[in-house]
């Protein structure tokens, strides 16, 4: 899977290096959208999450978590993060709206990466 990339955000190109350093670094933790017709789908089953639309409260299997901000989908319980605040320098601190699928890992020290596409296997170091 990709890793998120601050250039997958139109907010890029008006950030500096330093605030674009700072976006990467606090993306790392999630995986690329997977963006398809417009909408944003689960990462891992491919379920509408969300496309901003009216159709999302007929379509959307984003359900909000207990943490604030935390949430999963539905149907496979991928958990996605769809409020995010980024501190980009000392004066500008960005908050954004958008359901980022989290990287998740079979151990506290992150050296096993769970991969969507393989379910809940164990992926190949
Ligand atoms: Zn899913």
């Amino acid at each position: 899977m990709e890793i998120c990339t601050p250039e997958q955000f139109s907010v890029s190109g008006e950030l500096t290096d330093d605030g674009n350093k700072k976006l990467a670094d606090y993306l790392v933790g999630f995986h690329a959208p997977n963006i398809d017709d417009d909408a944003v789908k689960c990462v891992k089953c491919g379920s509408h999450i969300f496309g901003g639309g009216i159709m999302d409260a007929l379509l959307s299997t984003f359900t909000w978590g207990l943490v604030h901000g935390e949430g999963f989908c539905t149907e496979c319980n991928w958990p996605i993060r769809m409020y995010h605040s980024v501190d980009l320098d000392r004066e500008e601190k960005s908050s954004f709206q958008f359901p980022l699928p989290h990287r998740c890992y079979t151990d506290d020290s992150h050296e096993t990466e769970v991969d969507p596409a393989l379910g809940h296997q164990d992926s190949e170091k």
